[in-house]
């Protein structure tokens, strides 16, 4: 099923969607794009590139209560903080985001423990892809297409999106997009010529061109294995590093998270905060020893645990290419250039 609308009714869209739940989309803000959810419908706006951090805060909130509570009492006085969820829309999702989400259920669902947060905001939203514009080049920083992602590749959307000039055309992925689909009665029918664009479109994704490598997963897990003990390597791509973890805190495939009890006078309240792995206490241990005190240990976990024990222990790189840590790290650090230098470019094809 392909539905459409034209741009200029998207308010129309987004007002639809608010009175079936949450809408969740791209807001544009002083810094830039990024998800939020929408109290006034004009706010949804897909005249953007990508969002400055990742949409995984749509399951995976900055920071999380859990449970509130009194100190001095028994903790069976401590009340739950219940989700209480609407049905939740997250509009404009690029593909690379979207196949995000995939390796986040790996952790927060998909190895025997449920993270029950994070599996009912899975299960209560609806995902609306969004293809990039492939009349744009890449940003220099990006490279889901290295790992098999295209610019408009609607797995893992319950509905995909795709705009041609005015016009936004919406295809119907799984049946929670088509339950949702059915009941937005505005939208029209797509023509036939439409249709071809469309799925024209879809295959083109496969072929834009964003950084490329070729990378084998099983090659690549061993050649970072092998350098793991090469403290020069590991020293010089690390040497500017400020251990700010804006890499990790932009990334749509990092899941780090702090529990902590904050107290003020008699109320308590017990929650989840991101981590992050360069900072410097990550690993510091109740004794005193922190394992990891230089700035390259830290930024070689980062790197081998996305490109080398992911792939050892699931069998996928825990990275999607969307290039935010090297966007918005403050001093340049690539991630692509390391992943290239690391297999000491032997399969180099930068397109
Ligand atoms: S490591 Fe960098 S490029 Fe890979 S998913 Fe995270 S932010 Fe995107
Ligand atoms: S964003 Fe850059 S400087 Fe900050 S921790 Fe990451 S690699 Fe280091």
């Amino acid at each position: 099923m392909l539905k459409k609308t034209t741009i200029d009714k998207l308010p129309e869209l987004a007002a639809a969607l608010m009175e079936k739940g949450t809408l969740v989309a791209p807001v544009k803000e002083d810094a830039g794009f990024n998800f939020r959810e929408i109290t006034d419908a004009k706010q949804v706006d897909l005249i953007f590139h990508n969002t400055i951090i990742s949409p995984k805060s749509a399951f995976f909130p900055q920071v999380e209560d859990f449970v509130r509570y009194q100190t001095g009492k028994s903790i069976l006085e401590a009340a739950p903080v219940e989700l209480n969820l609407k049905p939740t829309f997250l509009f404009g999702v690029r593909p690379c985001d979207v196949k995000s989400f995939q390796i986040m259920d790996i952790h927060f669902s998909g190895t025997g423990v449920v993270d029950p947060y994070w599996q009912k905001r899975r299960e209560a939203t609806t995902i609306f892809g969004f293809a990039f514009d492939m009349n744009e080049a890449a940003d220099a920083a990006e490279f889901y297409h290295t790992l098999g992602i295209g610019a408009a590749d609607p797995e893992g959307s319950d509905i995909f999106m795709v705009r041609k000039d005015d016009i936004l055309m919406l295809k119907v992925i799984t049946p929670k997009g088509e339950k949702l689909m059915t009941g937005l009665s505005f939208l029209t029918d797509a023509s036939a010529d439409e249709i071809k664009y469309f799925d024209d479109y879809i295959t083109k994704g496969y072929d834009y061109k964003t950084c490329y490598t070729c990378v084998d997963t099983e090659a690549i897990a061993r050649e970072f294995e092998a350098i793991f003990d090469n403290a020069d390597f590991w020293t010089k791509i690390s040497d500017a590093c400020l251990s700010c973890g804006v890499c990790t805190f932009v990334c749509p495939t990092c899941y780090c998270f702090d529990i902590c009890d904050e107290t003020l006078f008699s109320q308590g309240t017990r929650r989840r905060v991101w981590d992050a792995c360069m900072f410097t206490d990550f690993t510091l241990e109740a004794s005193g020893h922190n394992p990891r005190t230089k700035v390259y240990q830290r930024l070689r976990q980062k790197v081998c645990h996305k490109y080398s024990y992911h792939i050892r222990k699931y069998g996928v790189i825990s990275c999607v290419g969307c290039g935010r840590c090297t966007r918005y790290c403050p001093v340049n650090i690539d991630i692509f250039s390391i992943v290239e230098e690391a297999v000491k470019a032997k399969w180099y094809k930068r397109l």
